[in-house]
């Protein structure tokens, strides 16, 4: 990527040496209008659809919008060709969305996998109680989270309750101005010295004391022995006809409510909840639904999964066998003559991006990070050749000859760029789903996406020119040779 002219610094070191820069300014005045638009669009996404089913939804509808159509495993099988735009869906927490290339899959296919979930309260599986004048929801906490900054927000409540007859009951509440919300109490300032205030961190609020206020009026049955108790189980039954018993078999969660805005004077970045990975997931979704250039040499995908904060297990975690059953049923439609040779070729000379966030430099505790290699707020979308910990424990390291691929990939089309990793070595870590592609497909895949503050919080911070050279360094990979 060429430099930027500046005086600084000598004309051999200007050829040898490098330096990533800040990719607002490469952007022309066209680009930054399209990247300010496309950003506007990203906020709408992640206001709306906050938990993996909830995403699903709305890539779903944005999808068919687009001309996609739905395809089912091995049900009517009918022979796709190049061209031909569909996606699956998995248990309504996955889809992963398709373009049949002008090349058999044998030769290569071009995908990219991000993840729909994020830190967050699950409700325990009978969340209902009452104490002290109020009615609670018991919580358990959903990934890696710092579970004081999930207290005193306001949270909405959302998900599915299934009752035995199959009967399915969506739950939303909270996203709508009139609405009302919940939140986790937590102990006032005035009282917390002594008794919070030697806690370490994963403990400044307990696990267990991540109880979520439902309510605080009594019914009014006074025969009833949990009135408080009874007042919510009541309004839940009225609204959704369902019984505490029916909570046992559902998937709800309380959510950030706070709505995503600009920060900064300049409006340069863009707060709000579940960027991890909800940023990543939307650049992936709009790069192949936004992909116009007529047949694309290569099949391209991208594949939206969840249960990566708990470690894509599950069958809608990326460790699934569900991504290499889509991925060979959509060979067998595409007109590969079916023998164990071919799937393993075309899944061996897939490539592959893990589009998942890393850590933005944070300029008040610098400490942590290695400056020589740490991703800067601004300076575009990172490759990361590898992540893990520790002595590169679990990690998936990228081949050299992959990372040299896809730089140049991402040169030939000056998409802005830079490379990172995560932090300093030992001072802690973190995994994605690219190892649990590159493991089951034996195929290159390597990690890329948006470097963010405030990692895992109800106010991630992604800047505007790392989400649209994210969207850029997507589109490009689709259409690579
Ligand atoms: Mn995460
Ligand atoms: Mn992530």
């Amino acid at each position: 990527m060429a430099e930027l002219k500046d005086d600084k610094g000598s004309d051999l070191e200007k050829k040898l040496s490098y330096k990533a820069e800040f990719a607002w300014s490469k952007f022309s005045d066209e680009q930054k209008k399209a990247a300010r638009n496309f950003v506007l669009d990203y906020m709408v996404f992640l206001g709306e659809a906050r938990t993996e089913r909830e995403r699903v939804t709305f890539a779903e509808r944005v999808a068919q919008g687009k001309g996609f159509k739905r395809i089912e495993i091995g049900q009517e099988a009918n022979q796709l060709k190049p061209g031909d735009k569909v996606y699956y869906i998995n248990r309504g927490k996955n889809i992963a969305l398709f373009i049949v290339g002008e090349k058999p899959m044998t030769e290569g296919t071009r995908f990219i996998g991000a993840h729909m979930d994020y830190p967050r309260l699950d409700l325990k599986i009978r969340p209902v109680y009452e104490k002290d004048g109020f009615a609670l929801f018991k919580t358990h906490y959903y990934g890696g989270l710092k579970k004081y900054q999930f207290a005193t927000v306001p949270l909405a409540l959302t998900g599915i309750v299934v009752k035995k007859d199959g009967t399915q009951v969506l739950v939303n509440i909270g996203h709508e101005p009139d609405d009302p919300v919940f939140t986790v109490p937590d102990l006032l300032i005035h009282l917390a010295r002594n008794y919070q205030g030697d806690r370490k961190m994963a403990d400044v609020l307990k696990a267990e004391e991540m109880n979520a206020l439902a309510g605080a009026l009594q019914n009014e049955d006074e025969k009833a022995k949990e009135r408080f108790k009874l007042n919510i189980l009541s309004i839940l039954n009225e609204k959704y006809g369902i019984t505490e018993e029916d909570l046992h078999s559902a998937e709800l969660s309380l959510v950030p409510t706070i709505a995503p805005r600009f920060v900064g004077l300049d409006k340069s970045m863009v707060g709000g909840a579940g960027q991890d990975d909800g940023s990543c997931s939307y650049l992936a979704l709009r790069a192949v639904l936004d992909l116009n250039n007529g047949i694309p040499a290569f099949t391209v995908g991208t594949g939206l999964f969840d249960k990566e904060e708990t470690g894509s297990n599950g069958p809608t975690g990326a460790q699934s066998s569900w991504f290499r059953q889509i991925f060979i049923d959509l060979l067998s439609r595409s007109g590969v003559k079916g023998s164990l040779t071919n799937m393993h070729v075309a899944m061996s000379s897939m490539k592959m991006i893990s589009a998942d966030v890393t850590a933005a430099l944070d300029p008040s505790f610098g400490s942590v990070h290695d400056s020589q290699t740490a991703a800067i707020a601004g300076k575009g979308v990172v490759i990361e050749k590898y992540s893990g910990s520790g002595g590169k424990y679990g990690t998936n390291d990228a081949t050299a000859e992959y990372v040299g691929f896809v730089r140049g990939v991402f040169d030939a089309r000056k998409v802005p760029f830079q490379y990172g990793t995560l932090g300093q070595v030992d001072a802690g870590g973190g995994g994605t789903i690219a190892m649990f592609f590159s493991q089951a497909f034996n195929c290159d895949v390597v990690d890329c996406g948006v470097p963010l503050l405030n990692m895992h919080s109800p106010f991630e911070i992604a800047h505007i020119a790392d989400l649209y050279s994210g969207y850029l360094a997507y589109s490009a990979f689709f259409t690579s040779k």
